[in-house]
């Protein structure tokens, strides 16, 4: 007998029909002899609908009341399949984030959890029954409820599989698994067997959504077997791992890609010492997240410097430099939102030379400029126009053999 994890996300609760067939997915599961904890995320479009009934009102409101308004969406989902498994004949719980207690820290909207109690969850367990619980939700320590952030249901699956010592964790999710890139952009995509942690984890923060970036952080550290499925068609799906020696490793594993940056540059400022802190810091002071950063130093003594922020964020920073500009003796500030960030990711490239100036020669063969560019050791980004994103990553997909046969 195992103990297993179940999530399911949004678009597999989407309706009573769907929540009926997953309820049968766990009751077949459970046939099979094992404990079963199932996660699941609100209807799909529920979220936003909640988000956008708050904007309704305020156009920037306050965080902690956005957090009561979406986590009842998973709410609703964790009642609805509990009383679809009793109609199928098996006995089920209902548990919100607060009643399991799900203890985070109080950062609304992207809350981390700290603890679980997983007492009362064992207990039921072992009297038998499924427990159903709400993902992306919490409860800190004052007893304000708190989310975790878009895609949070993910992490509440590990999590859960973690303070229980589960076997495995199963994601059940619209596609059949991890894919090279997102098969929905790149047709020819193709599904992989295993990644390791290290290659989702970057996948996961350069863009690739089939995973909450925190889920498997989690899975990472806590050693959780973590698996990718589809609630649809049955098949292996994904396993997320570590790095096994055995285990052929490809050269480049998969292409994420992120549509939500955007760009700013400050021009033409004195090149002197402290320059980037005095960019920097009143950006980090808003609360504003920076992600690729170049500086380049021309001839006549002056720098030009370009980072990269949420999109969300793009015009409270752009006010930031504006202000700043001045005082900097910058020219001007410009800034670009229609920009993409695509990134080759493979623990394989660590030993290969020669990886970075085959994505640049494939970029150039289709006509696209690169704007940005980084690299750590088991990835390579480049900042393009957005509007080359399809044709950049198909490109890049083809040109590292990535096409399924
Ligand atoms: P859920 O609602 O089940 O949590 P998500 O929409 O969060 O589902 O994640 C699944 C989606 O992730 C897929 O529909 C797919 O478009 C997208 N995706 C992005 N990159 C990848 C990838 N490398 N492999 C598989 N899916 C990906
Ligand atoms: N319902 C939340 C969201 O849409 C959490 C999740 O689906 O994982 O982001
Ligand atoms: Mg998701």
């Amino acid at each position: 007998m195992a103990l297993i994890v179940q999530k399911y996300g949004g678009t597999s609760v989407a309706s009573p029909k769907h929540i009926e067939n997953v309820a049968k997915k766990v009751i077949a599961m459970r046939n099979q002899g094992h404990q079963m904890v199932v996660v699941v995320s609100a209807m799909s479009g529920e979220t936003n609908r909640l988000l956008a009934l708050a904007k309704e009102i305020s156009p920037r409101p306050r965080p902690r009341e956005v957090d009561v308004i979406l986590a009842t969406g998973e709410q609703v989902t964790i009642g609805l399949l509990a009383i679809a498994l009793e109609a199928q004949g098996c006995p089920a719980q209902s548990y919100t984030g607060e009643q399991v207690r799900i203890l985070t820290d109080s950062a609304y909207g992207k809350a981390r959890i700290l603890d679980i109690d997983a007492v009362r969850l064992r207990r039921d367990l072992s009297d038998g029954r499924v427990i159903v619980v709400a993902g992306f939700q919490g409860v800190d320590a004052d007893g304000n409820i708190t989310t975790l952030g878009r895609g949070g249901s993910d992490t509440t699956g590990v999590a859960l599989a973690a303070a229980l010592g589960a076997d495995e964790c199963q994601i059940y999710t619209d596609v059949d698994g991890v894919y090279t890139t997102d098969p929905r952009v790149v047709p020819q995509a193709r599904r992989l067997d295993r990644v390791t942690y290290e290659e989702m984890l970057e996948m996961a923060s350069l863009g690739a959504k089939v995973l909450q970036i925190r889920s498997v952080e989690f899975a990472s550290k806590y050693s959780v077997p973590l698996r990718v499925l589809s609630s649809f068609e049955d098949g292996p799906g994904t396993l997320i791992t570590s790095e096994d020696e055995n285990m052929e490793q490809a050269l480049i594993s998969g292409i994420a890609f992120n549509r939500d940056e955007a760009k700013l540059t400050v021009l033409g400022v004195p090149d002197q010492p402290g320059v980037a802190s005095r960019i920097l810091g009143p950006v980090a002071d808003a609360n504003i997240e920076v992600d690729m950063i170049v500086q380049n130093v021309a001839e006549d003594a002056t720098t030009d410097f370009t980072f990269t922020v949420h999109r969300n964020d793009y015009e409270k920073a752009f006010e930031i430099l504006q202000r700043l500009a001045k005082g900097l003796g910058a020219r001007e500030v410009v800034g670009d939102r229609k920009i993409v960030k695509v990134s080759l990711v493979g623990v394989g490239m660590r030993s290969h030379a020669g990886i970075a100036s085959k994505m640049f020669r494939s970029l150039a063969d289709e006509g696209i400029n690169i704007r940005m560019i980084s690299t750590s050791e088991i990835k390579i980004s480049v900042v393009i126009d957005e509007k080359y994103l399809e044709l950049g990553v198909r490109a890049l997909h083809s040109a590292f053999g990535l096409d399924a046969a």
